[in-house]
């Protein structure tokens, strides 16, 4: 077995063995672009470390000839003059993590290459500089000691010298930095090795730690990437970016990230190494800048864009460094970009020639296209309070909060957050989850908080240069005006531009690529997409995304707000008469209801689910009427009515509701009110018929375990239709939500012409998990800890629930062939879970309006790997 690939071997189709930024590295070698020469420790060797704890025999060996092999071809030395050769020593994982895991640069360090250094660049600060930055990593990531006693020295350094940049310290203070770096870490017991190769070992294991920090833990958790994977570590020979006023370094994208427009976007930072682009530590220059700098190395690097984006046929994130005039380039990687960036660049390459339609439509995450509802705002109308870099497009508003754990904290309580930082680093990453937007003081278009916000699809504003961030004192200083946590803000992503207070948002509208984008993906899906809607409002939005009709009208939210009275009066009523003249009233209540959503759907299917929930949640509470009685007892008023109704709500009292009185079973039960509901439904298809419309009405039971339940319940209904006089099919189905459905679902398709799989009910009851309590009390630590891969109330648990529904497929289907088969629990609109179904064969899914573009990307998706599994 080997566990080292040069660059010069290896190829771009490597990215399980060689990480991405391997692959990449070696895939811009055999393109015979100037990519500084090194290799790469594999991720082979990373798992093996994970499994056993220790490098892999022969793995060293193996480093040490690559190393000898890198010494030739540099014609430099390690751990020598009159060349010194100095490595980054840099992670990368199959998946990019930008900045989660760890790096060590200027690592082959110790006094004698320093003089060796100084020698060959003539330039003593530039060469102290490598020796305390290297010093600074290697004791942070090798060696575990805090950043902040570093920053105290570079901090004291500058006052003392009154400067504000690193870049403008003297030798001496480099020299000065040096020593109290080495007192520092060994106050803490600890050294740094002298021998490069010594040094070149603990970073490469350090790098594969990095692996599982809680940081990069957590990006994978947010990102769902399988902790399996491991990282490869990958060996450079360093370029400098800080080797005098010609050289610099920076960051750079093929297409604008936030709009996928075809133009070129980066930021370059002249007399920097590499890492401090990402940081935001100075606001950078743009590449027009760098045009006027040094045009012969920024032509260059727009050719070398053209070429990778043409060789790869996606947007490039690359990195690069202009050493002494000439350019180097040190990474490369699919660029992260916004879901409008996206569909943008996945049709625009399709119209260049470059990708094809299926291409395209697998270019853009499903789950991001949520983004594209995001409302924006209504710019003409207000006035900015500051403005910065438009780094992540998309409007956000909410409470200032200056501190990551407590945006953490506010998230859990339900408030919305804006995370305001001075800039953000790699250990912010749980904020910015917890953010619904950020804003930076520093930092361009490239920095840490633009790249991460713009993966996690929130919009941002970072390098606000008016704004003083005092993260301490909990305010924000924008001149004379003052934003103190917990004031509401709104930043606008796609401008730049802060404003105090929560500013009027608008709709967006859909982009031509947008729809173009849509349309690909509808030639290729054969499953359906409808969406859960329950007015006629949502059904016009949901119609209006593509909706080919409602999968599910929970019709228990008609009975809310004023309508709850009624309700309350039909359950409660003494006697035949009030409850016949409450079901009246709600009858022709509901008679418009569904003929608002028949109206709007006109011509498509609408599945009405007859009444589900438990009748306890249309009651007032009991503890609510004990409360008002003790209060009415203390005023000394009567409390003889309130115990009446006590009495009567008490006799529908459930200890455990979401499996007692609810679904088919109050259809049996409690008389009338399906029979209520169904004759207004027949009326509401008449009205729409005699209007000349096209109903497609179809009527759903919940929660039914037996045929018995539902060979009942329909038996009424065809009457009812029978007695109607509508001729029209009507079809009757059933939900499956239990297990025991999906165990005798061969019987039910006997009497069901559909099944349509309420997979939230589903999951609840067959892991036994509440699904209104487990969320808050224990499933978050289940993902935490890993017990639990995925939440099953958002992604199938292809396992377990998974196979009830494959069994009720099988099953039905053999026993009606004639069968309508969909889903219309939350995983309907869950790009994994609709995956799921079109392997079952399920005919459609349904979901929330929102996310009806999702359910078509991701049907066509799932189409295109149907096809790909099957060829
Ligand atoms: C379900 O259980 O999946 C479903 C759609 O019904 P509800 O969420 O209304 O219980
Ligand atoms: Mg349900």
């Amino acid at each position: 077995m080997t566990w080292v690939s040069d660059f010069a071997q290896g190829s771009g189709s490597q990215r399980e063995l060689l990480g991405g930024k391997g692959a990449f590295l070696a895939e811009m070698t055999r393109m015979g672009l100037t990519v500084p020469p090194g290799f790469t420790v594999t991720t082979d060797a990373c798992r093996h470390v994970m499994e056993h704890g220790e490098v892999p025999d022969g793995m060293w060996e193996e480093v040490d000839a690559a190393l000898g092999r890198l010494e030739q071809m540099t014609g430099r030395s390690f751990g020598s003059g009159p060349e010194p050769l100095l490595l980054s020593v840099r992670s990368g994982a199959k998946f990019s993590m930008p900045g989660m895991m760890d790096t060590v640069l200027n690592l082959g360090m110790n006094d004698t290459v320093l003089e060796a250094l100084i020698d060959w660049s003539g330039d003593e600060a530039f060469a102290r500089d490598c020796q305390r930055r290297f010093q600074q990593m290697f004791a942070h990531v090798v060696l575990g000691a805090d950043e902040a006693p570093f920053e105290e020295v570079l901090t004291d350094l500058r006052a003392k010298r009154q400067v504000t940049d690193d870049s403008e310290l003297t030798a001496a203070d480099l020299a000065e930095a040096s020593e109290r770096f080495g007192r520092v870490i060994a106050e803490r017991g600890t050294i740094i090795p002298d021998d490069p190769r010594q040094q070149l070992r603990d970073a490469i294991e350090a790098v594969f730690r990095s692996w599982n920090n809680p940081r990069a833990m957590r990006y994978r958790r947010i990102n769902r990437i399988p902790d399996s994977l491991g990282t490869a570590a990958n060996i450079q020979m360093m370029v400098f970016g800080d080797l005098g006023e010609d050289s610099g370094t920076g960051v750079c994208f093929t297409r604008d990230p936030s709009t996928g427009e075809k133009v070129p976007f980066g930021d370059y930072l002249p007399r920097a190494q590499g890492e401090d682009v990402v940081a935001g530590i100075r606001n950078t220059l743009t590449l027009d800048d760098l045009a006027g700098i040094n045009r012969a190395a920024h032509d260059e690097l727009i050719a070398v864009m053209d070429r990778l984006e043409h060789h790869t046929t996606d947007m490039a994130d690359i990195e690069f460094t202009i050493e002494r005039g000439k350019l180097w380039i040190l990474q490369t990687r699919a660029g992260k970009r916004t879901a409008a960036a996206a569909v943008k660049i996945a049709v625009d390459m399709v119209e260049e020639g470059l990708i094809d339609k299926s291409t395209a439509v697998q270019r853009v995450e499903p789950g991001q296209l949520e983004q594209l509802e995001r409302p924006r705002i209504d710019r003409d109308h207000h006035k900015a309070l500051a403005s910065g870099v438009a780094a992540s497009p998309g409007a956000a508003q909410g409470e200032a909060i200056f501190d990551c754990d407590r945006a953490v904290d506010a998230r859990r309580e339900g408030r919305t957050v804006i995370l305001i930082r001075p800039e953000t680093t790699p250990d912010d990453i749980h904020g910015m989850d917890a953010a619904d937007g950020i804003l930076t003081a520093q930092g361009g278009k490239t920095s840490h908080a633009a790249v991460v916000a713009r993966g996690m699809g929130k919009p941002a504003v970072t390098g606000v240069g008016t704004m003083r961030v005092d993260g301490q004192g909990r305010r924000a200083v924008f001149g004379t005006l003052e934003i103190k946590e917990g004031d509401p803000i709104t930043i606008d992503g796609t401008s730049g531009n802060v404003f105090a207070g929560l500013v009027p948002l608008v709709e967006p509208r859909p982009t031509p690529e947008l729809i173009h984008l849509m349309d690909w993906a509808d030639e290729i899906r054969t499953m359906g997409v409808r969406a859960n809607a329950d007015t006629p409002d949502d059904a016009r939005r949901a119609r209006a995304h593509g909706a080919e009709g409602i999968g599910l009208a929970r019709t228990e939210h008609m009975f809310m707000g004023k309508r709850l009275e009624i309700v309350q009066s039909i359950i409660l009523a003494d006697d035949d008469e009030a409850r016949e003249a409450g079901l009246l009233r709600l009858e022709a209540m509901q008679a418009d209801d569904f003929e608002g959503l028949l109206r709007e759907m006109d011509g498509l299917p609408v599945v009405v689910r007859l009444l589900d929930p438990p009748l306890h949640e249309f009651l007032p509470s009991m503890f609510e009427l004990e409360h008002q009685m003790v209060q009415r007892a203390r005023d000394g008023e009567s409390t003889e009515d309130l115990e009446a109704l006590e009495k009567k709500v008490s006799r529908w009292a459930e200890d455990n509701p979401m499996l007692g009185l609810r679904g088919v079973r109050l259809g049996l039960v409690v008389e009338h009110l399906y029979s209520m509901q169904v004759q207004a439904a027949l009326s509401a298809v008449k009205r729409r018929l005699d209007a000349g419309g096209d109903p497609r009405l179809e009527l759903m039971i919940p929660l039914v375990a037996t045929t018995e339940e539902l060979r009942r319940m329909r038996e009424m209904i065809e009457a009812q239709i029978l007695e109607s006089g509508i001729t029209i099919p009507i079809p009757v189905g059933t939900m499956i939500e239990l297990p025991r459905a999906a165990l005798v679902a061969g019987d039910l398709a006997g009497i069901a012409e559909f099944f349509s799989f309420g997979t939230n009910d589903l999951t609840q009851m067959t892991y036994g998990l509440s699904r209104d309590d487990a969320e808050r009390l224990f499933l978050g630590h289940y993902l935490d800890e890993g017990i639990l891969a995925s939440n099953p109330f958002q992604t199938i648990d292809v396992d377990g629930v998974g196979r009830l529904i494959e069994l009720a497929v099988k099953e039905g289907k053999a026993a009606n062939p004639n069968l309508t088969l969909g889903v219309c629990g939350e995983h309907g609109g869950d790009p994994a879970s609709i995956a799921f179904c079109r392997r079952a064969g399920l005919d459609y899914v349904s979901c929330s309006p929102p996310r009806v573009l999702v359910a078509r990307l991701a049907a066509a998706q799932a189409e295109l790997a149907t096809v790909a599994r099957d060829v």
